[in-house]
Parts: C-alpha cells; structure tokens; sequence
C-alpha cells in the first residue's frame, strides 16, 4: 500500500492504467467478455473458436457496425471496415489507395505520428509538408499560414498527437481535397462532422479496444482508385465488397470493441464521453499549471485531451515520482522514451476517479519533494 493516498490497493490488483496503447479497457466490457468467454451466445465455443462467417458473428459484426455508425453519426456514403495491421499499416494504405498515380499528398506535420506516416508515404508519393509544429511541437502554424497545394490528391493529418500531446480542436478545411485523418488516439473521445473527411482510420488498442483491429471510414467515392499493386487485404474495394472479411478478421478484437460501443452507448453517446473527457483533462492540466513543480509545454490550445505527457522540475525525481505511483496503483505513467518525463493517458475507459487520485498523488509528492 502507498503511503501518498493512503488507498488500500495491493500489489496484484487492478490498477488505475494510465497506458497510453494498449491501454485500459472498460472493467464492465471486460467482465462481460469473462463472463461469456466460454461459451458465447450459446455457440458452446468461444467467440475466438467460431467462424467469422457463421450466423452469430456476422449478427455481431452488423451490429458493431451499427452501433459505431450511430455514435459517430456516420453517414450512409461512407464505408466502415474493420481491418488488420493497425494505423501503421493505413501510413501505407492510403496512399496506395488514394494517392494515385504520379501525385503529390500534402501532410501535417505535427509530431512524432505525424512524421512516421510521412516516412511510409514518401514511398508512395511525393509529400508536401504543408504545415509544422512550431518548436517542440508546442502548438501548429495557424490555418492561414499553412501551405496547402489545391491538387494535392490528400491532405493527411493526426488529430492526436499521443506521445507530444498535442490535438486539433478544429478541422481543417481543405476544399475539395479530401481530408485523411489518423485518429488512432481520440476516435470516439467526443463528437466530430464525419462529412468533412474523406478517411478517417484508427488502430483500436488505444480508444477502442484490444489491439488487432483497425477502423477504417472511407468515404465511398474513394473506393476503386487503388494502385494495382497495392495488397488486397489493404485495398478497400476488395475489403468493402466483402464486408472487412476478404481475409480471416481479427475475430475477438472486433467482439470486444463492438462490447466498448455497446458501453460507449451507455455511457450516453459520444456527447456525454467528451463532457467527461473534458472535465479530466482539465482537472490534470490545473494541477500541472498550479504547481512550479511539473510542466507540459503544449500550447492551452493545442493541449491534448487524452494523453498528457508532463515533467518534473527535477528529473532525478523521475524515478521515485513513478515508484511511489505505483505503489498508489497508478500505474504506467513513464513517458514515451522519444520524450522523457511522464505521460497519463487518459482515455474514455479510464475513469474520472482514477485522474482525481493522480491528481491527488501528484500534489501531494510535490509536497514531500518540491
Ligand atoms: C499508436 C499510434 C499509431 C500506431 O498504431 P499501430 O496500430 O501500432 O500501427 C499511429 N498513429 C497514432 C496517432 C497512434 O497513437
């Protein structure tokens, strides 16, 4: 037990996660899926054991669908797959499939995810880095200053920037350029107008789901431009057409999230997560700002709601800061290593109780040790 909070967590037990991808899953989605990990829907297997092709999966994969369209408001002219090799392997994907042949896309530069997707596409196309971060990737260039190029085949950009901690609060507006967005880290933290994207994609471990799954909104006019080398497990023509089951599906990572959306709805609606969201990320940030002790660095306005990385005035106290947490049971709060410092991530599954003990954690050692 810890002796900052004086919370009676054992060593053994469920912690508050703080994991920035994989990271935490609802504890109700998770026992529901115990619960019926033997024997689902009365199929005598589990759900990992069956066919994807059988009458109670595909009701399950429909009914995901459904639901993530309807928390999403996701219009009829756009596909949803449900797809393997995670937003890594959509840096790929889109261009093969968007980026036609002898183009040029144009890409955001935001950050470390930003800069990975710029890497792959560079061997697809020609890149134009049409915006970039400002020092440190402290906040972006405004809107006006960006240099968009109205033939681009794509505008690609990362909503959230998971290891910097910088996120968009708006979307931008590219004309009739379509809009690609990798939301890998805040896909279903709140709201946003699906209309104005041409593809949005997200790998599922951090705000969804278990890893293995990766969501793809395509809007339909998109679909059928591939390069003709480009692999038909990635290619969403031959995905759509056969309803994300081209290839074997990642069959229990679809099961779980299409449980978080079932929960999501619960929760009340993506309207209803984001209010909490906000509250949380608030509550993080004012203790951050409060104290001359820990520090983030983003700009107010392009701070991230869902991962907030921060330092400690003395990094020597990096080590103990994470060992005492621990034993708090906040766990995994050791920042990326391109980085340093610390990050909480604190996705839709983590509870708001769980930022309010880190909060108070976090006050507290800086009143041992500050
Ligand atoms: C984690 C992450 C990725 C990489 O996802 P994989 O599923 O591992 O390929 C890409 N972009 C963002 C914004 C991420 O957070």
């Amino acid at each position: 037990m810890g002796e900052f909070l004086g919370l009676s967590f054992q060593p053994g037990e469920r912690c508050c996660n703080f994991s920035a991808g994989p990271a935490a899953i609802p504890q109700e989605v998770l026992e529901q899926a115990r619960d019926e990990l033997l024997n689902w829907h009365g199929e005598g297997a589990s759900v990992m054991e069956i066919s994807h092709r059988g009458t109670a999966f595909m009701a399950m994969a429909e009914k995901a669908e459904k639901d993530i369209r309807d928390l999403m408001a996701i219009p009829g002219n756009y596909k949803v797959l449900f797809l393997q090799g995670g937003a890594r392997g959509q840096f790929s994907a889109v261009p093969m499939n968007i980026g036609g042949k002898g183009r040029a896309a144009d890409y955001i530069n935001s950050g470390y995810w930003a800069k990975s997707a710029i890497t792959e596409a560079q061997h697809y196309l020609h890149v134009n880095i049409a915006a970039d971060g400002k020092p440190s990737y402290s906040a972006m260039e405004g809107l006006s200053q960006w240099r968009l190029n109205p033939d681009a085949a794509y505008v690609h950009y990362t909503t959230n920037e998971t290891i910097g901690g910088l996120q968009f609060s708006f979307i931008p507006e590219t004309g009739d350029v379509p809009l690609v967005a990798d939301m890998s880290s805040d896909i279903l933290s709140g709201p946003i107008d699906v209309n104005r994207f041409g593809i949005i994609y997200a790998g599922a471990q951090k705000n969804i789901g278990p890893a293995g799954l990766t969501i793809v909104i395509v809007r339909e006019d998109l679909i059928g431009q591939a390069d003709a080398a480009c692999p038909a497990v990635m290619n969403y023509a031959s995905q759509a057409e056969r309803d994300s089951m081209y290839n074997t599906p990642p069959t229990f990572a679809w099961y779980l999230a299409s449980l978080v959306f079932q929960w999501l709805k619960k929760q009340g609606g993506l309207e209803a997560i984001a209010q909490v969201n906000a509250r949380k990320a608030a509550k993080l940030y004012q203790c951050i700002d409060a104290s001359g002790f820990y520090d983030n660095n983003v700009e107010k306005d392009w701070r991230s709601r869902m991962n907030v990385p921060f330092i400690l005035a003395d990094s020597a106290l990096d080590t103990p800061f994470l060992a005492e947490a621990e034993k708090e049971g906040l766990c995994y709060l050791k920042g990326h290593k391109a980085v340093g410092g610390m990050r909480a991530s604190i996705y839709n599954a983590v509870p708001e109780k769980h930022v309010d003990y880190l909060v108070s954690f976090m006050q507290e050692f800086e009143r041992r040790y500050g």
